[in-house]
């Protein structure tokens, strides 16, 4: 599973830090077999590691864990008796983990009904419920239950998988959020993130970029529609909707994305790049 190394990791950080999220779509796969390795870690006794030998790894791996359920189409579709079943189950308590983990295979073959139907449980899931939907067809999911998952993608090609890369939105807030706690430490520490990976700091400054103009969009309109659909799940897990709502100025979020464009051209015209992220950070300190 090594090329999922990207995705695999960004889960296991979040399941350690405790900030999984209730609904997840794997955009661009449909790897059943990803999906188990990542239920089975959740519901890894030790320390979700997906050991293959606790009692939980060993009913996952013979596919009869009773906190685990997988739909697949039922023919061409999957079908609105289906999904009623999947609800009623996920509604009661684990049996014995923490968790209880829906896997839905080819999940845009499900009918729109079905979808709708779904949208219910996404929108106030029950504490222990993970959803874990895979598809390689996102276009055919209703734009209402994509906004309540949080997606990521899968492009085997690796440029788009790092511009999804869900990692970069949350070093992105990160960024955010040091600024607005003025934590020099933490603001110079991106120093180094920097200078690990140019190319990739590039598409970081692009992120910050669109994740200042979302917070101020939904500071405006308070509209969580109107949020970048990547950005979504991650700004408001962080509680960054609601913290933002004051710490920063309209006039300094946009003072701060102007800088940010000007680092960019400087990037993109070759001027010194260590010398051009440390000015950067430094003028947000200063600001
Ligand atoms: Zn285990």
């Amino acid at each position: 599973m090594n090329v999922f190394h990207n995705q695999r990791q960004f889960l296991t950080d979040a399941l350690k830090k405790n900030r999984l999220s209730h609904s997840y779509i794997f955009s661009g796969t449909e790897d059943l077999q990803f999906a188990k390795a990542i239920a089975k870690m959740i519901l890894c006794k030790q320390e979700h590691t997906g050991c293959d030998s606790c009692s939980s790894c060993v009913k996952v791996n013979s596919e009869n864990h009773p906190d685990l359920n997988v739909v697949s189409p039922d023919g061409a579709s999957i079908k609105n008796a289906q999904v009623e079943e999947l609800q009623e189950y996920m509604f009661i308590r684990p049996y014995e983990s923490k968790h209880k983990i829906a896997i839905i295979h080819q999940s845009h073959l499900m009918t729109e009904s079905a979808q709708n139907r779904l949208l219910k449980i996404l929108e106030e899931p029950p504490e222990y419920a993970i959803f874990l939907f895979l598809t390689q067809n996102l276009e055919g999911m209703l734009e209402t239950l994509q906004s309540r998952c949080q997606v990521l993608g899968f492009n085997l090609d690796g440029e788009s998988e790092t511009d999804n890369s869900p990692e970069i939105t949350d070093k992105a807030v990160d960024f955010i959020q040091s600024i607005e706690n003025r934590d020099m430490g933490r603001i110079l520490e991106f120093s180094a993130y920097a200078k690990q990976d140019k190319q990739r700091f590039v598409i970081f400054l692009n992120r910050v970029i669109i994740i200042l103009r979302d917070l101020m969009i939904f500071r405006e309109t308070q509209n969580k529609q109107l949020i970048h659909e990547v950005n979504f799940s991650i700004l408001e897990e962080r509680g960054q909707l609601m913290k933002s709502s004051g710490k920063l100025s309209r006039k300094q979020m946009v003072e701060l994305i102007l800088t940010i464009d000007h680092v960019e051209q400087k990037i993109k015209n070759n001027m010194n790049f260590d010398l051009t992220v440390d000015n950067l950070l430094f003028h947000c300190i200063e600001d």
